[in-house]
């Protein structure tokens, strides 16, 4: 199992309830991947190696705290990417 950040699972998982919850902006794939690009950016990663390292990143995701930062930061990223949109108009 190769390195990665936890994060990315738990922004993409949010980032998902988000647009499942009655977003109006735009969901393309772009778009999404800036969210999640800009999103990450501005939250400490939490590198794991392990399942186990994983399973405790996971919990320690649920946590208040970091869940208000990574719904905040997500917020924020979500205003610049309407604002900057990236993807091709249809
Ligand atoms: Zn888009």
């Amino acid at each position: 199992m190769a390195v990665y950040n936890v994060l990315e699972s738990a922004v993409r998982s949010a980032l998902d309830d988000f647009f499942a919850a009655g977003y109006d902006g735009c969901t393309c794939d772009q778009c999404k991947s800036d969210i999640m690009a800009i999103t990450l950016n501005q939250l400490r990663p939490q590198y794991s190696a392990t399942q186990t390292g994983e399973a405790f990143i996971k919990a320690k995701l649920m946590s208040d705290q970091l869940k208000i930062d990574i719904l905040h930061e997500m917020a924020n990223a979500i205003e610049i990417v309407q604002k900057n949109q990236h993807h091709r108009n249809n």
